[in-house]
């Protein structure tokens, strides 16, 4: 994993597949833009994701699917999407029939996810959902099974891989800029607003961990590029609180890698923070804020020199880049660098957090 060179749809779009030169332009598939349909219009897909189909060179949005006919009437008339590719969620197996729909993208509640990425696969779509990929291991393997068994790609939205800070800290971490990595630490936290799925483990699985917690997890993985071997985790949370009544509120957690890294991380619903450091012999690289929609800001200090660290405004942002890497898998056959295997790391490691929580000891993982 370390050394995999990945495929990114970041910068230099189709270019940057290492496609051979002057296939652009030959290709029907260089030129065709790959048709999503949103599935559950609230407010991640509506603020986020729809207004970024505008400045993506695969992806286009051609279909929405809400139970609500007033945001399909709504959103229908602002993305000129015709009522022939506006469905309910009793209509959905049959965007089958439409071939404009290329993907299916599910941003849905988490307990959703699988149902409706498993319907998509069977509908012959390709599908990217939106984390945590589901809300079990028995979930997501299912997941991929059906899309493997489909023939068609499962991506994870795990954004902040397409987010050239992201991706700097990385190629940082993994190069040994501030030398060897001995730790990681990563915080990932909000003080949560009452009266919300997330809030109902029926619908979103769990807490802190889930939601937010992901974050410090998935990054540990991504600056290291190992998996854990051991997780050992603690949790708080004020069961009187009226949010807290069915999920978990802050975890702390311990991740310890085969190479001898480890990793200390936070997930929280009750405070407010976003970052990591990844500390090596020499210094540490420090992200923070590392995952919000924009705003990242880098420091880093080598041989007791504290330096911030900018890059330029990239030409096409996280939310472009995830979109036209699951259309540029599409069009060239690639495996997306955030596959449904992805997901399925980080849940079963979501899954040993809890259980290392709930039994309150270190729970070993098989490689
Ligand atoms: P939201 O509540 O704003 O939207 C969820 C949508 O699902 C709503 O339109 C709702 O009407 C619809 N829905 C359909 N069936 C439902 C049901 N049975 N119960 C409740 N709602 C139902 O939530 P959101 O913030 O848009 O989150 C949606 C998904 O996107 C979640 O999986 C979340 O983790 C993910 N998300 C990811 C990011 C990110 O940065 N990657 C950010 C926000 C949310």
């Amino acid at each position: 994993m370390g050394t995999r060179r990945e495929v990114l749809g970041i910068g230099a779009g189709v270019a940057a597949l290492g496609l051979a030169p002057g296939l652009a332009g030959q290709s029907h598939a260089s030129t065709r833009k790959i048709g999503y349909a949103v599935v559950g219009l609230g407010y991640y897909a509506t603020r986020q994701i729809m207004p970024n189909f505008a400045g993506c060179e695969h992806s286009r949005l051609v279909a929405l699917v809400s139970g609500t006919p007033a945001k399909l009437e709504q959103y229908g008339a602002q993305y000129g999407i015709p009522a022939s590719h506006r469905y309910s969620y009793d209509q959905f197996d049959t965007i089958r029939d439409n071939p404009d729909i290329d993907a299916v993208y599910i941003v849905l509640p988490n307990s959703l996810h699988a149902e409706y990425s498993i319907r998509a696969a069977q509908a012959g779509k390709h599908v990217l959902c939106e984390k945590p990929m589901a809300t079990s291991v028995a979930e997501c393997q299912a997941m991929i099974a059906a899309s493997r068994k489909a023939g068609k790609k499962l991506m994870i939205g795990y954004r902040s891989r397409f987010e050239p800070y992201n991706r700097l800290a990385i190629e940082l971490a993994r190069g040994g800029h501030v030398g060897p990595t001995r730790l990681v630490t990563a915080e990932h936290g909000f003080p949560i607003k009452p009266d919300q799925w997330r809030l109902d483990k029926a619908l979103s699985g769990g807490g802190s961990m889930m939601d937010i917690g992901i974050y410090s997890l998935n990054a540990a993985r991504y600056l290291t590029g190992e998996e854990p071997a051991e997780v050992s985790a603690v949790e708080s949370t004020d069961r009187s609180d009226p949010r807290f009544r069915t999920v978990e509120d802050r975890v702390s957690f311990v991740l310890r890698f085969p190479s001898g890294i480890q990793a200390n991380c936070i997930s929280s619903y009750s405070s407010a923070h976003n970052g990591y450091r990844v500390i090596g012999t020499q210094g540490w690289i420090a992200l923070e804020p590392a995952t919000p929609y924009t705003g990242q800001a880098m420091t880093i200090r080598k041989d007791n020199v504290t330096t911030p660290r900018t890059l330029p405004e990239p030409a096409r942002n996280q939310f472009v880049g995830q979109l036209d890497h699951l259309a540029e898998c599409v069009l060239t056959g690639a495996t997306p660098i955030v596959p449904g295997e992805e997901g399925l790391a980080d849940m079963r490691l979501i899954e040993a957090i809890y259980r290392s929580a709930a039994e309150r000891r270190h729970v070993e993982l098989k490689a």
